[in-house]
C-alpha cells in the first residue's frame, strides 16, 4: 500500500483537489541558521511529506513554509529559482533520483547549465570540483551511474547538489538505503561539507542512533505532528514524550541496525484517521482518562523544549 507521502502525491497528481488529511498537520518547525536538525519517527509518519514541502517540491495543504523571513509560496520568477537552489535535497534512494541514460558531468553540471550560473566555459571546472568535494576522482565525469556503488552514487547526489551551492540541505534518509559499513563514510562526508560551507540542514531518519550523534536539535513525528523538540542532548538524556522514551529505548545496535524499526507494540494508526485525543494514547504506557478525549498541544515545557503530552501540560479541569 502507498506511503502516506505517495498518497497525496499522486491525490494532487490526478489534478483532484488535495485530500482532506494534512499530512503534516499543525507541524510548526523552526530551523537556526548553521544548524543540524534531525526529524524522527516511523516509515508513514509524514517526514518524508514535510522534507517535501519544505524544499518546495509539494505544496503544503494548509499553513506555510517561511525561508529567511519569506513565505515560499509567493515567491516568483527568479525568487523562486533562487530558493529551489538555495535549499537542496537529497534522497535515500540515489540510483531512482540519479538519471541512468546521463553521464556524471551532466547530472552534476545540468542545474548550473540549465539555469546560467556559472559561464557555459567553467562549468567542467565546476563539476570536477564538485565530485573532488565529494571524494570522487574527477575521471568518473565520464561514466554513468549504473557504474557506481551505492555510496558512490549517494556522492554524486551530494556533489549535484553542492554545485549550485546551496545553504541548506534537506536529507530524506540519505544513507538507510546504503550498506551499515558506507553509512559512517557518507555521513562524515555529510559532516565535512556543512563545516567547510556553513550549510544548515534537515535530517530525516528514522534511525534515532544515527540522529543523535549528528544533530544539534531532535524533532519527534507521530501520525504527522511533532510531538516533542529540542536540543538532541536532552532529548536522549531525558525524553519528555512516552513516544520519544520508546525510540530511544529501542535504539538498535550497530548490528541490528538494517532490521524493521518497530520499538512499540501495535500498529501504527493510520494517518487517515488517527485515534481521538491525544493520538499516541493506544499505544502509551503512560495514558490516562484524559488522553482518550483531549489532544494534548505542543507546549513548551522548559526553554527551546516542547512536548505534546498531557504528563507535562496537564489540561485544565474542566
Ligand atoms: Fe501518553 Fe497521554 Fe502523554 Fe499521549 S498525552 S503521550 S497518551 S501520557
Ligand atoms: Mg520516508
Amino acid at each position: 500500500s502507498p506511503t502516506l507521502a505517495e498518497r497525496i502525491l499522486m491525490a494532487t497528481g490526478r489534478g483532484k483537489p488535495p485530500p482532506v488529511l494534512r499530512a503534516v498537520d499543525g507541524v510548526d518547525l523552526s530551523i537556526a541558521r548553521g544548524e543540524v536538525l534531525g526529524l524522527v519517527g516511523e516509515s508513514g509518519c509524514g517526514k518524508s511529506t514535510l522534507a517535501r514541502v519544505i524544499t518546495g517540491i509539494l505544496p503544503p495543504t494548509s499553513g506555510e513554509v517561511v525561508y529567511d523571513q519569506r513565505k515560499v509560496a509567493g515567491l516568483k520568477g527568479r525568487d523562486r529559482l533562487d530558493y529551489l537552489l538555495k535549499v537542496q535535497m537529497i534522497f535515500q534512494d540515489p540510483y531512482a533520483s540519479l538519471d541512468p541514460r546521463m553521464k556524471v558531468s551532466r547530472i552534476v553540471g545540468e542545474a548550473l547549465s540549465l539555469h546560467k550560473l556559472v559561464p557555459k566555459a567553467q562549468i567542467d571546472e565546476a563539476v570536477d570540483r564538485a565530485l573532488t568535494e565529494v571524494g570522487l576522482d574527477t575521471a568518473y565525469r565520464e561514466r554513468y551511474p549504473h557504474q557506481f556503488s551505492g555510496g558512490q552514487r549517494q556522492r554524486i547526489g551530494i556533489a549535484r547538489a553542492l554545485a549550485v551551492k546551496p545553504d541548506f540541505l534537506v536529507c530524506d534518509e540519505p544513507v538507510s538505503a546504503l550498506d551499515v559499513s558506507i553509512q559512517a563514510q557518507v555521513i562524515n562526508l555529510f559532516m565535512d561539507v556543512r563545516a567547510r560551507h556553513g550549510l544548515t540542514y534537515l535530517f530525516v531518519s528514522h534511525d534515532l542512533g544515527l540522529v543523535r550523534h549528528i544533530s544539534d536539535r531532535v524533532a519527534i513525528m507521530y501520525l504527522g505532528r511533532i510531538v516533542e523538540i529540542g536540543p538532541a542532548a536532552e532529548i536522549f538524556a531525558t525524553p519528555a514524550h512516552p513516544y520519544s522514551a520508546a525510540l530511544i529505548a529501542a535504539i538498535p545496535s550497530a548490528a541490528r541496525r538494517k532490521q524493521a524499526f518497530k520499538p512499540l507494540g501495535g500498529e501504527l494508526p493510520s494517518p487517515l484517521a488517527p485515534p481521538p485525543g491525544c493520538p499516541f494514547h493506544p499505544r502509551c504506557p503512560q495514558a490516562m482518562a484524559v488522553c482518550r478525549e483531549i489532544r494534548p498541544p505542543l507546549a513548551e515545557i522548559a526553554p527551546g523544549r516542547s512536548a505534546a503530552c498531557h504528563l507535562h501540560t496537564p489540561p485544565e479541569a474542566a
